[in-house]
């Protein structure tokens, strides 16, 4: 009975959520029209005709795009997708070492977006994990470490697990680590990507950019803050002197936000809101920080087509050095020295990840590079610009129906 209650309890919390953010039509068109009258206010104030606001992570990008939002916003507010798509950075090095290990019979077990994954090298012929599988490669798509562990315990052979992702995933990992549920013939190997120093590095590139219209407003991500605290963007709202502000994940939370970026424009001022005060607090979750911190320690990083961003990267402490991948299945960390651009000939994800290009400026968008067949890392997880734009439509053709209905 108890939890039959607790299951209408919860279809009642999503409905009443899916109302009051989503199907909101009524607030949505209050808070747009606030958008059209603030961006105005901007004009006036800082005298600014055209500025851009980016929205750091992949879901709010899908948010965007799938909502069509950006038909929504005055001409002249641009919004800008950043690099928050965990599979997009991930070094094409450590995938085709992932590869190698699947041939050499090493079960290698797989989010399902990184089963598509190209690399830039072949491995025995084959360039991601899917085609290592065609070819007798021990590669098990899962839905996270804890299925990883179940699976490895039942065959008892060896195996790895790639830990890709952002902060979000890092204390589940960090807890199976501390806890000693890892079996001792499951290895991790940890690809987890820390998001700040990504951020400094995006806003970094586009102010070198004159003259496009400057960043003047972040849209931190919702889920990586539940876990770092929105504390963690104060230094984004110092050092570049821009509101930041941190989003839930509806229509409704991503316009409140920009309406809010907006706000503090006008008032010049430069802090740090959180809009998502439903899941993320000012300081995060201390005891989610400190399984972290327990269980890993941060490295300089490479991000793909990035290059290496300082202290970006988690690996595992070397008290857990029996069940490091690195260690013990000899994986080559990648060296600063040793790196070298590795997104495929052509394509312009590194550009996409940082702001600078749309994934409509690619020759290749929905033509040789598709969901079905990605031919960039941008197009392979549901979370990629390319792959959210690609399925969703955005830019172009939102652009001229919105013009054709006399909204821009
Ligand atoms: S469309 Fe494909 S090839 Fe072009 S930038 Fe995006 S991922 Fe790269």
């Amino acid at each position: 009975m108890a939890a039959i209650s607790s299951t209408a309890e919860l279809i009642g919390k999503t409905q009443l959520l899916e109302e009051s953010f989503r199907r909101n039509e009524q607030l949505a068109k209050r808070i747009v029209d606030i958008i059209h009258l603030r961006f105005s206010e901007v004009r006036r104030v800082l005298g600014m005709d055209r500025l851009k606001i980016m929205d750091f992570c992949g879901t709010h990008e899908w948010t965007i795009v799938h909502f069509g939002l950006r038909s929504l916003m005055p001409e002249g507010l641009e919004l800008v997708a950043g690099p928050g798509c965990p599979v997009c950075v991930t070094p094409s090095r450590y995938i085709e070492e992932a590869i190698r290990l699947a041939l050499d019979g090493v079960r290698v077990y797989t989010y399902g977006d990184t089963f598509k994954l190209r690399t830039i090298n072949d491995v025995k012929g084959v360039y991601s994990l899917e085609e290592a599988r065609t070819i007798g490669g021990d590669v098990k798509m899962v839905t996270g470490l804890l299925d990883a562990i179940r699976d490895a315990r039942r065959h008892g052979r060896d195996s790895v697990f790639l830990g890709i992702g952002f902060e979000t995933v890092a204390p589940g990992y960090a807890q199976a680590v501390l806890s000693g549920h890892v079996p001792g013939n499951l290895k991790l190997m940890s690809l987890v990507k820390l998001t700040p120093p990504a951020m400094f590095h995006a806003l970094d590139v586009l102010r070198e950019k004159p003259p496009e219209p400057p960043v003047m407003g972040v849209i931190a991500p919702g889920h990586v803050s539940t876990i770092t605290g929105a504390k963690a963007w104060e230094p984004v709202a110092e050092n570049y002197s821009i509101p930041v502000v941190v989003s839930g994940f509806e229509p409704i939370d991503v316009l409140a936000s920009i309406a809010e970026v907006l706000r503090q424009l006008v008032a010049r001022e430069a802090g740090v809101r959180i809009e998502y005060t439903r899941a993320v607090s000012w300081d995060g979750d201390l005891k989610a920080q400190a399984m972290i911190h327990k269980a890993f320690y941060a490295v300089d990083d490479a991000w793909r087509g990035i290059g290496f961003l300082p202290l970006s990267g988690l690996r595992l402490r070397d008290s857990f050095s029996d069940i490091d991948a690195f260690k013990q299945f000899g994986v080559q960390e990648l060296k600063p020295e040793d790196w070298r651009k590795d997104t495929p000939p052509g394509c312009r994800c590194a550009e996409v990840t940082l702001g600078k290009a749309k994934p409509t400026d690619c020759p290749m968008f929905l033509k040789k590079c598709t969901p079905e067949k990605p031919y960039g890392p941008c197009m392979v997880s549901l979370e990629g610009t390319c792959a959210v734009w690609a399925r969703f439509g955005g830019g172009g053709v939102a652009d001229e129906i919105a013009r054709e209905l006399g909204l821009k």
